[in-house]
């Protein structure tokens, strides 16, 4: 049997390695390469941009979407900490939400302090599509909360911190829910599942296997 590979869920950052599964978010107009799985997304930061153009922004994405090693839409979600109002970005988001569902493309979200409103707006769409909330970083309620409306979440670099709350958070996470991720951090995804293996006293080689579990599930591989 070859070895279980390790999955980065989230990273700006292609590493290539054999035993590694990686899905690595492009901006709109960079071109995607041919091997490899890839998400493409508008981030709720990009209305910050004066020029930015929603429509066309939404047409680009749709195009890129239809290329088979695009296996995930994202990053789109909400950011109650940043300027762009939220009106904008639940627009942004909502629109997104339909792309996803239209084109059976898996979401990886961007959600700062803005649970409730993406469970409700889960709700409202009626979205079939699994949603992954990437560099998850709450507390005991907010897992809970999400992993109650059967949303996945991805956690990094922050699991390297014993002082995060996450530390005290992350034994609540339903490992049937659980991914992993490096996003913009210039670190290996192995030292991530090292870290989260110790914390729940677990064998790497176990963790290796439920995450991939939950990979293969959500993107039929
Ligand atoms: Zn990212």
């Amino acid at each position: 049997m070859p070895e279980t590979p390790f999955v980065n869920i989230h990273t700006h950052i292609a590493i290539p390695e054999a035993n590694l599964l990686q899905i690595v978010n492009l901006d709109l107009n960079q071109p995607c390469p041919e091997q490899g799985y890839y998400s493409y997304g508008i981030h709720p930061w990009a209305l910050d941009n004066a020029d930015f153009q929603m429509n066309e922004a939404l047409n680009k994405l749709k195009e890129n979407l239809q290329q088979p090693q695009v296996i995930a839409l994202g990053e789109a979600g909400l950011d109650k900490m940043h300027k762009a109002t939220f009106e904008q970005q639940i627009e942004l988001f909502e629109r997104q939400i339909e792309l996803s569902e239209t084109l059976k493309k898996p979401m990886i979200l961007h959600d700062v302090r803005s649970h409730n409103e993406i469970i409700a707006l889960r709700k409202k769409h009626r979205a079939k599509q699994p949603w992954i909330v990437h560099g998850f970083s709450g507390t005991e309620q907010d897992v809970r909360q999400l992993i109650g409306q059967g949303i996945y979440l991805s956690v990094g670099e922050s699991l390297l911190h014993p002082e995060r709350k996450i530390h005290k958070s992350f034994k609540f996470i339903d490992l049937d829910f659980l991914f992993l991720e490096t996003d913009m951090a210039e670190i290996e995804v192995e030292t991530i599942y090292e870290a989260a293996a110790n914390m729940l006293e677990m064998e790497l080689s176990t963790l290796k296997t439920r995450i991939f579990a939950n990979f293969a599930s959500i993107f039929k591989l």
